[in-house]
Formats: C-alpha cells, structure tokens, sequence
C-alpha cells in the first residue's frame, strides 16, 4: 500500500524531483479518469512524498486539457494533506523582475472552458475561496525561499488565463489595473479542487518574463520563459527540499475542514451514485 503525506505538481521545467529516496511509480484510478502521468512517491527525510508533472512528463498537454480532476483526487487518494505547485508565471509588475519567485496569496479566475468543481452532479456543495491558498504552506514556503537566499515576494495577485496563447497587450495592461501583479495558464481550477478536497494548497511561482505590457521588453516568447525557467528550477528544488520536511510537522489546518459547512444538497435526494463516486471527499460529511 502506497501512501503520501505531502504532494508536489510540478510546472513548466519541473518535471522530476531528485533525492527522493524508495522511489515508486504508481497509477491511481479516479472517477475522472487519468491523472497527467503516473505519480512518483517517494520519501523525502522521512516524509513521504507524491510528484506529479501537470503537464506530463514530456510537456504534452496544454494547460486547458490538464486532467486537473484526476491529478488532485489521485492526491488525495494517495493520503496527501499539503500540496505544493510549482508554476511559471509572467510578471505584471515592475518590481517582480524576470527570476524572482511569488508565493501568491490572491487569485483572479480567466479560465473559459474547464472543469472546476468535482460537484457538478446531484451534489452541490458551495466552498469558501475568499482566501484561495493555505496561508501556513505559503508562509512556509516563504521562509525557505528567505532562508535559502532567493529573492521572493510574499503575497500577490496571480490572474489565470486560459491560453495557450499569451495575452494581448490590452488584456495584460486590463490585468495590471485590476491589481494583478503575476499571470499564468494553471493556478486555475487546482486551487479550487485542492480546497474542495480540503487540502492545504500553496504556489511557489517563478517569474520568467515581464508579459507584455512593458514596451521596452522584447515579446514573450517560449524560448525566453524556458531559459528563465531553467535558472529557477534549481533554486526551486532546493527550496521543496528544504519545506517538505517542516510541512509534514505541522498540525491540522482549516483547509482540512473546508467542506464542513459546504454542500446544501439534502442526502436524502441525491443520487446514490454521486455519493459513491465523491465517497472520498464527502463520506464523512453524507453518512
Ligand atoms: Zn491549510
């Protein structure tokens, strides 16, 4: 029996993590199908840990047809409470510069056509997102940023879009003036089917570009955000390294109950089926 504790979704130039020692891979199946590649676990300084690259291992999906459902209930499944994503993000601010790392703390929703919920059925459940990241795994992840010397800004506005294209530069100037400080094509929805799993989940986003509403820049393009990327990858693995063994010490968080007060659907109404396919996620608040 395979279990984990702490989950990491690989982003953009994440694709493995090393020094994981007992390395497994395993399949988990899910009501919603596959996840985006079979998830290694694996132990971490005693703390057992479960990896997957959203993207697949050799990047071949796109951020619209991320299996997200599959990707967080599989986590869960596995045992995993705190989930760590790593995500590569423009800047929309002058003073987060290209290689700068953002733990995000606010989230603007531009996703067009995905699934966001796992209660699209006879269940229907309401969850709290006013605050959509965990603020203990972000201030963790915060320190070890601090601890290990990189430059990172604690809190900021991440403004998700649906891609795969960049945006315009009308778009990127509306997002500045809504108060969005990073943007990026995958926060969204695995931040809110992570709290509809009541998991505590957390960004650690590397900048690698300015987007494109600073004139003066060279337009973005995927071989800038690449060579960026592979500059931050480094100090972002060291960084997991280092909060991975802290997370699993910390006690039970608020995310973990977020459910409680959530799903409105009388029991008595809905449909059996529905209970048995999210029997993970809703078992103990439907018996
Ligand atoms: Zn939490």
């Amino acid at each position: 029996m395979v279990d984990a504790s702490v989950g990491v979704i690989g982003g953009t130039g994440l694709y493995n993590l090393e020094g994981l020692e007992d390395v497994k891979e395993v399949n988990i199946d899910t009501p919603f199908g596959s996840t985006s590649s079979s998830i290694v676990v694996g132990n971490l300084e005693g703390v057992s840990v479960a990896f997957v690259p959203r993207h697949g291992s050799g990047h071949t999906i796109s951020p619209t047809n991320i299996p997200v459902r599959a990707n967080i209930f599989a986590l869960k499944k596995l045992g995993v409470s705190k989930v760590i994503a790593v995500s590569a993000v423009g800047s929309l601010r002058e003073n987060i510069a290209p290689l700068d790392l953002v733990i995000p703390d606010q989230i603007i929703d531009r996703t067009k056509t995905r699934a966001s919920t796992f209660f699209d059925g006879s269940i229907v459940a309401h969850v709290g997102f006013a605050n959509p990241f965990c603020g203990t795994v972000s201030h963790n992840l915060y320190k070890s940023a601090s601890k290990l010397g990189a430059k990172v800004h604690n809190g900021a506005t991440y403004v998700v879009i649906e891609g795969p294209q960049f945006s315009s530069l009308a778009e990127s100037n509306l997002y500045r003036s809504w108060g969005a400080d990073v943007i990026g094509m995958t926060a969204l929805p695995e931040a809110k089917l992570a709290r509809e799993a009541e998991l505590c989940y957390a960004i650690l986003a590397c900048s690698t570009d300015y987007d494109c509403w600073r004139y003066s820049e060279e337009s973005v393009t995927v071989d800038m955000v690449v060579a960026n990327l592979n500059k931050n990858i480094k100090i972002s693995k060291k960084i997991l390294e280092d909060v991975i063994p802290n997370l699993s010490q910390s006690v039970d968080c608020e995310c973990n109950y977020a459910m409680e007060n959530a799903i409105i659907s009388s029991r008595d109404f809905v449909d059996a089926k529905d209970v048995d396919k999210l029997g993970l996620l809703v078992q103990k608040y439907m018996s």
